[in-house]
Order: C-alpha cells, then sequence, then structure tokens
C-alpha cells in the first residue's frame, strides 16, 4: 500500500550549500526568499534540512545550467557561481542592482548578471503602456556623442548606457528591468503593477528552466553550453 507520508523524507545536495537539503512546496505569504535568486520563493523548492538555517532554492535555480551563452554577452560564456566572486556583494551588469546569491559571472571581463535577469523575456507588455516592450542590451542612449543619459520613464532614474533596458521604440519609453522604484507622485497603483512584472521575470526564469530540462532531454547532453532563444522579434541597432 502507498503510503501518502513517508516517514523518512529523502534528502539532496546542492553544491551552493553545505547541509543537505529537502523538497518543500513554497505558498506566496511565507515571504521566503530563494538564495539563489533572491527573489520571492514560490512554488516547487528546496529547503534546508536543518530546522535553524534559512537555506532555500527554487526547483528552477537548484537546476540552473553551469555554464550559459547568453545574448546579452556574445564573446564569452557566463559560469554559474553560487556566491559573488568579489568577496562581497556584485552588482547585476542588466538591472544595476547589488546581488549576494548567484551570479552568471564571466571573470573576462568583470560581467555579472542575476540568474532571475538572465532569463528575463524578450518582450513584455506594461499595463501602463499601450505598446509591447523590447529588451535591449544597453540603453538607446548608448554611444551618443553628446553624453545624454537615458531616463527611466517609471522611476526617473538616470541609466548607465549600459544596463538593460525595456523600450517602445515609438514612444521612446523605457524602464529598467528590475522593479522601479515609483514617484511619490505617480498613481499608486503603479505598484502592483512593479510586483506583477516580478512575478513576470519569476514565471519566466521557471518556463525558461523547463524548458531547458526538455531540451536536455532530448539532447542528452550535460553540461553543454546552452544558447537561449531566436533572433529577437524585433531588432533595433544602437551602434
Ligand atoms: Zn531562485
Ligand atoms: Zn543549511
Ligand atoms: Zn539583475
Ligand atoms: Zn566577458
Ligand atoms: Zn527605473
Ligand atoms: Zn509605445
Amino acid at each position: 500500500m502507498a503510503s501518502t507520508r513517508p516517514v523518512n523524507r529523502p534528502s539532496v545536495r546542492h553544491p551552493s550549500h553545505t547541509h543537505p537539503l529537502r523538497v518543500c512546496k513554497a505558498r506566496g505569504e511565507d515571504e521566503m526568499i530563494c538564495s539563489g535568486c533572491e527573489l520571492e520563493l514560490t512554488g516547487q523548492a528546496f529547503k534546508c534540512a536543518k530546522s535553524d538555517c534559512d537555506y532555500f532554492l527554487h526547483k528552477s535555480c537548484f537546476d540552473l545550467p553551469r555554464e550559459l551563452s547568453h545574448k546579452s554577452h556574445p564573446d564569452h560564456s557566463l559560469t554559474l557561481h553560487h556566491s559573488s566572486p568579489y568577496g562581497q556583494p556584485y552588482t547585476c551588469d542588466a538591472c544595476g542592482e547589488y546581488g549576494s546569491g548567484f551570479t552568471y559571472h564571466c571573470s573576462a571581463c568583470q560581467y555579472d548578471v542575476h540568474v532571475g535577469c538572465a532569463f528575463i523575456p524578450e518582450n513584455v507588455k506594461r499595463e501602463d503602456h499601450e505598446h509591447p516592450l523590447t529588451l535591449l542590451y544597453n540603453t538607446p542612449c548608448k554611444g551618443r556623442e553628446d553624453g545624454a543619459m537615458f531616463i527611466c520613464d517609471v522611476c526617473e532614474e538616470d541609466m548607465t548606457e549600459n544596463l538593460w533596458v525595456y523600450y517602445c521604440k515609438e514612444c521612446d519609453y523605457g524602464t529598467h528591468v528590475h522593479s522601479c522604484p515609483v514617484h511619490e507622485n505617480h498613481q499608486p497603483k503603479k505598484r502592483e503593477r512593479e510586483a506583477s512584472l516580478e512575478a513576470l521575470r519569476m514565471q519566466s526564469l521557471m518556463a525558461a528552466q523547463d524548458e531547458l530540462a526538455a531540451m536536455r532531454i532530448r539532447d542528452n547532453i550535460k553540461n553543454s553550453v546552452i544558447h537561449f532563444g531566436d533572433e529577437p522579434r524585433y531588432k533595433w541597432v544602437y551602434e
């Protein structure tokens, strides 16, 4: 007879953590943070088997590829590090925010991308903009001779030219790829929209993982360099 409650729950090991981990199901209201991507823990997850240790991983973060070929950094592949390679928090070259969990890292260029940022979709729709936004791996102002900086249309902060932008060319409207802090004089509803962008980022990370798993099974290749996505649906060139 199959028991629905096994007495000994199996534990697994992950190279990112010294203690064994156990499978758990994260509910949104617990407000736990994944130790890998540093985003809210949702869905299938792993938890440190030691009760006094707050180490959690999304299942998708447990299964990340060790090496990644990413369009944002075409000359070198990126290697998964389970902590900052610098002995202090790194700055994500995609969103500009600090990170202290996992990073996709290029040691030659000291280029770092949060694992959550590495899998964000190339096209998104914001409720407060009528057109779809396309992901750019630098701001539209990159290389401008007059030195003009791009300003995020949501948080109104200057953006350094190598940050990624969700952009509408038609309107010259663009935003950070992270959830921007919203100015107090904006409508309060925007906060919810930012929260949903965060959820979208997590969803897409998980979807990418499913796709990866399928690819791995299909190709039966381990630790290979994996190329994500095809050509962008829209192509903007800012050289
Ligand atoms: Zn995670
Ligand atoms: Zn632990
Ligand atoms: Zn980031
Ligand atoms: Zn590099
Ligand atoms: Zn912003
Ligand atoms: Zn537009």
